[in-house]
């Protein structure tokens, strides 16, 4: 554990814990001017000592829970995180936590600890497009601002969230829209909660779905979550993709589907088949943005299947990896997707 400036600072200042978990914001390339690097290189020490004025927001705690590229996050880190979130928030050691991350499956690690958090303070993911040898790298402003947004007590209350770019999102709205741009993250449907400017906050809205310390979900006693895949709908799609996840064991499956929600007919009658047998289905859309409504082009009633609403399939898919744990019961699965 890293501590950074707590001996000179008033003992007033707001304690952050930051968790490190790897991401470009962590990365390093041979040059400050190339393209490709390595993410999850940088130790959460030296990502600190990059920003000096942070310790004038906080008292800084550092610690490395694991340094991944994001695309290499997995349930277990993210459990591990949840709970040590819950273990630090449910004591006086934390007003708010940071978490760095990479920003391939940021929005996915945000839905999660927005379902498994119990607690209002404020939890705050961060990362950065740029690697930290980068010219006009962008993980020190933004770390800088995620510390603002996890030591202001105005945070709270609003679910995990996500500052990038100078803006505040909520873990369920945001989505990743460009592959390289530090401007990225979008949050549509709902919108940004707020805005950061160098530290200085403004708030516009708090999420409206139930989030952290509303939330059913129960991370007690678990260690692993069961099988959901995600099968992208396409033209002329071949329908054994179904059959392909239900017998490598899945218990759910999310469509990635076209429009609203839509997959070719054939897909649709396995998917239906899946779903007598005891799978969860659930349409989402590869769309990225607007609603999955249930019973439009598809009858959902009939083929025993639950529309995402508002959730994505990355999202979706966790939503349902959770549900999953507590019921199989088509009509709670649904309304979970309608509350959460
Ligand atoms: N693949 C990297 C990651 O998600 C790059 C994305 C980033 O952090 O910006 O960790």
């Amino acid at each position: 554990m890293v501590i950074r400036g707590s001996r000179h600072q008033p003992d007033k200042l707001p304690r952050v814990m930051i968790l490190a978990t790897g991401g470009t914001i962590a990365g390093s390339a041979e040059s400050a001017t190339q393209a490709g690097y390595t993410p999850g290189r940088v130790s959460i020490e030296t990502m600190i000592d990059a920003v000096p004025g942070m310790t004038a927001l906080a008292r800084i705690h550092g610690d490395q829970v694991a340094n991944v590229g994001s695309q290499d996050m997995t349930f277990a880190i993210m459990i591990d995180l949840a709970n040590r979130i819950n273990t630090l928030l449910g004591s006086s050691e934390a007003d708010g936590v940071v978490v760095t991350h990479g920003t391939d499956t940021m929005e996915e690690t945000a839905h999660f600890l927005n379902l498994t958090v119990k607690s209002k303070k404020p939890v705050v993911m961060t990362g950065a497009m740029r690697p930290a040898t980068a010219v006009s790298a962008d993980g020190p402003l933004n770390l800088y601002n995620a510390v603002a947004v996890a030591a202001d007590p105005h945070a709270a209350g609003r679910g995990a969230l996500v500052v990038m770019n100078d803006r505040i999102h909520g873990a369920h709205s945001l989505t990743k829209t460009n592959t390289t741009s530090v401007e990225t993250f979008i949050s549509p449907i709902n919108g940004l909660i707020g805005t950061v400017d160098y530290g200085r906050t403004e708030y516009f809205r708090r999420p409206f779905r139930k989030h952290t310390h509303q939330s059913e979900f129960s991370l007690k006693g678990v260690a692993s979550l069961p099988r959901v895949d995600i099968i992208y709908a396409c033209a002329d799609m071949p329908p054994d993709l179904i059959d392909c996840s239900v017998d490598n064991g899945s218990k759910g499956i999310v469509i990635a589907g076209d429009g609203n929600g839509n997959m070719n007919a054939a897909t649709i009658q396995r998917a239906a088949r899946a779903a007598k047998k005891g799978i969860l289905i659930v349409r989402s859309s590869r769309v990225p943005t607007g609603k999955v409504g249930r019973n439009m082009e598809i009858d959902d009633d009939r083929m025993g299947f639950v529309a995402s609403d508002e959730l994505n399939p990355a999202k979706a898919r966790i939503l349902l990896m959770l549900a999953l744990l507590q019921t199989r019961s088509l009509d709670e699965i649904q309304q979970l997707f309608y509350d959460y």
